[in-house]
């Protein structure tokens, strides 16, 4: 039995529950890890398989569910992801996504699509090895590349992230772009995020929607479409039907019908990517579930503000 009363003034709810399943990572991009930082968890306190279903069936009944996207930290790190997905699917949320770095997905995609995964984002800032190996500190893009071309044959509806970062790898936009397109899939730049270390430092890194959209009409013509309601992305469409998608969440925040609720690897849930702390579903009663998602949804904000939370913890 669904509630329906967990909505706000402005008509918002939780659909879309984003799992950050370990704040763990294979790869330190700069924008997500602090530099100097080892990347450390404490396992002990991080949710199990079962921990996290039962969790997940509570917000269900809750609200009603209907997308689960399982992030990170790298999911594909939370080694039992393939049966928390099949536990998922047996909850009766069958729309189950995916972001990753690619890193480890070839060798997990079977498992993965058997158990139920139907959608995979994958992360991808610049197809030249060296300016990929100086954002992501990873030296193997052919791992990710493989990814790919692996995850398109086996059927996966693909979509490529990629953050764009003024001076690093905004000469990368059109060669993303064109590879995108030549496989058909869509790909989506992100405005930088002011999240984590990220927070409190100036950066002139940061690469704002108008620069994107003029680089890319220099090569095409486009035309924006309308946005579907509570989606991250702005889509635009070139002559020839390739879609790509901008997430600004400067330049043009979509927070005002956001549906998402964020679950992370401690049993902590946030009603908004802003929000400066969780609150713990782990250990408090059931009876408290509801008053729990009402705090969560006071969260939201009507624009995006960012927070020292990195990405890794709270699920990007
Ligand atoms: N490890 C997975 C991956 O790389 O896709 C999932 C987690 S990662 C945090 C999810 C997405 O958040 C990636 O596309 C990453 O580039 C993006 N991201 C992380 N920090 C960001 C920031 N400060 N601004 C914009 N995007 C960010």
């Amino acid at each position: 039995m669904h509630s329906t009363l967990i909505k706000d003034s402005f008509g918002r709810e939780f659909k879309t529950l984003r799992v950050s399943l370990t704040s763990l990572c294979n790869m330190a991009c700069v924008y997500c890890v602090t530099p100097g930082v080892v990347q450390t968890e404490n396992k002990q306190t991080v949710l199990t398989t079962a921990e996290y279903l039962s969790i997940i069936k509570k917000i269900h009944e809750q609200v009603g569910l209907k997308t689960i996207r399982l992030t990170g930290g790298e999911p594909l790190l939370f080694n039992e992801i393939s049966t928390l997905i099949k536990g998922i699917v047996e909850l009766g949320i069958t729309d189950i996504k995916l972001t990753t770095n690619g890193l480890r997905l070839s060798a997990m995609l079977d498992d993965l699509v058997d158990a139920g995964l139907r959608s995979v984002n994958i992360s991808l800032d610049a197809l030249d090895p060296t300016v990929f190996r100086s954002i992501t500190k990873v030296h193997n893009i052919r791992l990710v590349l493989d990814a790919i071309e692996n995850a398109i044959a086996k059927g996966l509806e693909v979509k490529i992230n990629t953050v764009v970062l003024r001076g690093v790898n905004d000469h990368q936009i059109i060669p993303l772009f064109e590879y995108a397109s030549s496989r058909n899939i869509s790909i989506r730049f992100l405005e930088l995020m002011k999240m984590g270390y990220l927070h409190y430092n100036e950066t002139d890194h940061f690469y704002g929607m108008d620069e994107i959209v003029e680089k890319i009409s220099s090569v095409t013509t486009i035309a924006k479409m309308e946005r579907a309601g509570s989606n991250t992305a702005t889509y635009w469409q070139t002559s020839k039907g390739m879609v790509f998608g901008i997430i600004a969440n400067e330049s043009e925040p979509f927070c005002s019908d956001c549906n998402r609720l964020r679950l992370d690897s401690l049993g902590k849930i946030y009603g908004c990517i802003s929000a400066a702390e969780g609150i713990d579903v782990k250990t408090s009663a059931d009876a408290f579930l509801t008053e729990a998602l009402e705090t969560a949804l006071a969260q939201k904000q009507d624009h995006f503000t960012g927070s020292e939370i990195s990405m890794k913890y709270i699920g990007g």
